[in-house]
Parts: C-alpha cells; structure tokens; sequence
C-alpha cells in the first residue's frame, strides 16, 4: 500500500518535470512585446484598448516578480536577428501617445525599472485628438515627451494616423519620412521605430521603413516573439484585463499566458 503510494508520488512528479522540461524547451527562445493604448478607468469605447491604472500595476508586478526585464526595441531586434533571445526579455509598447501614459503608466513603469516605447501620432502632440468609435483623449505635449524620456523612448506613429493599405505610395511615403523628421526635429533624438496605425501596412513596408531608416516596426498581430520574427512585422500581445477578456481571445494568447504563468 504505502509502495504504491511512493510509487504514484514519483510517477507524478516525473510527469510533472517532463511537462515542464518540455515547455521550458518550448518558451525559453521567445519573447513578447506589449501593446498597450490607454492606461486610465474606462471612457467609452473599445473596451480592449483600456487597462485600468490598477491592472497595469497588477501586470507588471507579475512579470517583475517572475524576473522579467525589459529590454528596447533594438535590442530585440538584435536578438532575434542573431538569434540570442534572451529568456524572461520582453518590451513594452504604447500607440498613439495620451497623456494618461504619463499620467499613470510611466510612475508604475519607473517602479518596476522597466522601459517602454511610446508610438507618438504626430499631429496629435499637445491636442485632444480622436480615433475611429473612440472618445477623445488628450495627447501628450512637446514638454510632455521631453520629460519622459528616462522611461520612454519615442517612435513614429505617423503623421495623421491614417489607414497605410488604403492611401496612395506618396501618402505613405510623406507619413513615414515627414513623422520621423518631425519628431527628431523638436525632441532632439533619433526616432528609431515605426508602428502601423490600426495594424495595417502596406506594399514593399520592408524595403520603405529600412530605406528611411527605421530599425523595426510593431504590428497588432497577435504572437510572440523568435528568431524567426520579421523586424518590421513584429507581433504583440494586447493583455487584456479579465474583465475584457474573452473565452476565444484567452486561447489565442494562451501561448502567452503559458509562459508567463510558469516564468519561462
Ligand atoms: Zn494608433
């Protein structure tokens, strides 16, 4: 009886280190990128492009406890290219660059020691600005992005936020050059990535952002991240708070949530 028992007990716990060997295996060589849009109680809209102030903090209190760090774009890009992904790596990512990512979002980051990049829609600095079925938000000024720069690194997110797969190759082109110059004009930096307004490219991306000098570009395609990445179709994981979570976007990102679950 009690061999039995000794028996089921070493049974188990060989199972269980074979699961986690074999998932180890399976997360160690990938990273993520977070996407994140407004950080502030909800005020209409798309639900999934808030998380509460709260959960963010809940969020990244998760990952830096299981010994996450960030790392910056380029530095991911670096890794996946020479395919060093750095296990427990991973990057945090805001679009279009409201003023509640100072608000909240950057003294919860600075907490933690973790760095981010905002994708600042230029037309919008300093402004009350709006996106399709979304109410109004204040964007961050000229002030705004100059002080935050010890936390946040500053990409382009377009001029105008337009749809890129439906305006014209000379639209394109103006949004992508005259956004990138406009940004290192008044802040002073090089603006290094891009990321697509509503996750929407266009022909020949690859070949356009390297030309003008971009190192990466962000999509919202789901997934994570490995050395078979492409750098300007980079994948993100938009971690929604359980509230609005659905049961189909919970399996979609399951890989994600598998990983971080077991701190691999
Ligand atoms: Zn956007």
């Amino acid at each position: 009886m009690k061999n039995d028992l000794i028996k089921k007990i070493i049974g188990l716990t060989v199972v269980f280190f074979m699961v986690y060997y074999f998932l180890i295996l399976q997360y160690k060589n990938k990273s993520f990128i977070l996407i994140y849009h407004r950080v502030e109680p909800y005020k209409g809209g798309y639900k999934s492009l808030y998380v509460s102030p709260e959960a963010f903090d809940r969020q990244m209190k998760f990952l830096y406890d299981r010994g996450y760090r960030t790392i910056s774009l380029e530095k991911m890009k670096h890794n996946i290219e020479k395919n060093s992904i750095i296990p427990k790596t991973f990057s945090i990512t805001f679009d279009d660059g409201y003023k509640n990512n100072l608000e909240f979002a950057y003294p919860i980051l600075k907490k933690y020691n973790f760095k981010a990049t905002i994708f600042m829609t230029v037309n919008a600095i300093g402004k009350k600005f709006s996106y399709p079925y979304m109410p109004e938000a204040q964007h961050m000024s000229v002030e705004d992005l100059k002080n935050i720069q010890d936390i946040f690194e500053i990409g382009s997110h377009t001029m105008s936020h337009p749809d890129l797969s439906q305006v014209d190759e000379n639209i394109i082109l103006a949004e992508l050059k005259k956004s990138k110059h406009n940004l290192s004009e008044i802040l002073g930096i090089e603006i290094k990535h891009f990321c697509y307004p509503f996750g929407k490219y266009f022909k020949d991306y690859e070949k356009v952002l390297s030309e003008l000098g971009y190192l990466t570009s962000c999509t919202t395609k789901n997934g994570l991240i490995d050395k078979n990445s492409n750098v300007y179709l980079l994948p993100r994981i938009e971690w929604k708070e359980i509230s609005a979570m659905s049961v189909k976007d919970f399996f979609n990102k399951l890989d994600f949530y598998i990983k971080i679950f077991f701190g691999i």
